[in-house]
């Protein structure tokens, strides 16, 4: 344990998610021998992060004003919705080149485990956007994992009286892991080879 300032710091970049106590340490002293300017950066990035940053109104992807850029982009196809987890999971299927269509981001999967229920997801929002009738498909995207398998299944289940095609992405994808870690090649031949589930 350290004093004061230092000890602050640690344990605030340990409460970060895959940074463990030594990994904390080693970046406390990182920032401690750093120049200060390049401190003040770092500092500034987390204040307007959390100024400027919210998650957009429609889609709940992250947004520098109500809509995010992809919500707001008239480029884009009206009647195809991709379902993911989470921001991080737009980006991973953005890079694949794939997809032109619009996105919703539940913020997680039912995890019974963790008490995470079909009620704190966005899926409440996602009935409302298939409410107008203009989509036609829906892709369901979720990790390829027991969380993501399981929000998919109720998904499915969910979303089948309404007469819309209901997507899953292609087997293929690393079983167990999460959407971001697969590669752009895998990921887009998953969503060229989605299957329909109802
Ligand atoms: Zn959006």
């Amino acid at each position: 344990m350290y004093d004061g300032a230092i000890q602050d710091l640690i344990d605030e970049l340990g409460r970060l998610p895959g940074v463990g106590p030594k990994s904390a340490q080693r970046i406390a002293f990182h920032v401690l021998a750093a120049d200060p300017a390049d401190v003040t950066r770092l500092a500034d990035a987390l204040r307007t992060v959390k100024e400027k940053v919210r998650f957009c109104a429609t889609c709940g992807n992250v947004a520098e004003s109500d809509e995010c850029r992809i919500c707001a982009d008239p480029r884009r196809s009206d009647d195809v919705i991709c379902v993911v987890e989470e921001p991080k999971d737009v980006m991973a299927v953005e890079r694949t080149r794939e997809y032109r269509g619009r996105y919703h981001v539940l913020g997680g999967a039912i995890d019974p485990m963790n008490g995470v229920g079909p009620d704190d997801l966005r899926i409440r929002q996602l009935l409302t956007r298939l409410g107008d009738g203009k989509i036609e498909e829906v892709i369901i995207a979720t990790d390829p994992n027991i969380e993501g398998e399981a929000t998919a299944t109720y998904l499915a289940r969910m979303l089948s009286p309404l007469g819309i095609t209901i997507s899953r992405l292609a087997s293929g994808l690393p079983v167990g892991g999460d959407l971001e870690y697969a590669d752009e090649v895998t990921l887009g031949r998953a969503f060229e080879g989605r299957r329909t589930v109802s």
